[in-house]
């Protein structure tokens, strides 16, 4: 009978030794090797990349590349971006609680959900209609209720909702569109990636500042392409 005492110690201290979730070791190397390692050192964004369970975002054949470093399908021709530029693009955004950020191109709804980690509002623009309604049904049940999914072009961007604190574009555009600038608030950073699509682009940051919009060029990306028409 003795063994079975020594059974039931051993196994409420696996218990307690356990990840919360089976992914949560690869999740804290993920932050620590590709990201840490990279120069990302914003804590609230490291958190974030801590906490939120990539492997929901990505379909099931993928789960097991989760946490690897890359870009994965997300189906329609789509991918979830690779964690350190979702990490950098965060940061980049320079985050906070009572922020209210804009980001185009919800794919899988990750991007988001880091975001909503730290920030009060989330407002993000689909154009591929399935994958919208996906991200809504997975953000809702994740408990996501400051994440807002609209499906529809994100070049006139949400402007009932602005102006925005931030805002992030996670498709690549051929030029920075204006209405996107104007819903930016005085103050505010812009996070996109600029140029030709299928070609290496530009990670570029929009600050506005003084009434004057300051573009910088930071460093090259490679994202699917900012279409215009939903499909
Ligand atoms: N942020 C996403 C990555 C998505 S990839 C994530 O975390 O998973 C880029 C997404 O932008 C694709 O889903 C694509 O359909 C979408 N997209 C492309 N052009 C768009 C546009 N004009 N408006 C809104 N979404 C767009």
């Amino acid at each position: 009978m003795k063994w079975i005492g020594s059974l039931a110690i051993m196994l409420s201290l696996a218990a307690k030794g356990l990840p919360q979730d089976a992914y949560q070791k690869s999740r804290s190397d993920m932050v620590k090797y590709q990201i840490e390692n990279r120069g990302v050192s914003d804590e609230a964004t490291l958190a974030a990349m801590r906490k939120v369970e990539r492997h929901l975002f990505v379909p099931d054949s993928y789960r097991g590349q989760a946490y690897s470093d890359g870009p994965l399908p997300i189906g329609y021709g789509q991918t979830i971006s690779q964690p350190y530029i979702v990490a950098c693009m965060t940061e980049l955004c320079e985050p906070k609680a009572g922020f209210k950020v804009l980001e185009i191109g919800t794919g899988s709804g990750y991007q988001a959900a880091v975001l909503a980690e730290i920030v009060d509002e989330v407002y993000t623009i689909e154009i591929v209609k399935a994958l919208g309604e996906q991200a809504r049904a997975r953000l809702k049940k994740l408990g996501y209720g400051n994440v807002h999914v609209r499906i529809g072009d994100g070049y006139y961007g949400w402007e009932e909702q602005g102006p925005y604190d931030a805002i992030i574009v996670t498709a690549a555009a051929e030029y920075i569109p204006p209405p996107l600038v104007k819903q930016l608030k005085a103050g505010g950073r812009m996070v996109i990636p600029v140029g030709s699509p299928f070609l290496v682009q530009t990670l570029m940051l929009v600050e506005k500042v003084g009434g004057r919009t300051k573009t910088k060029s930071l460093f090259p990306v490679r994202f699917v392409p900012f279409t215009r028409s939903g499909n």
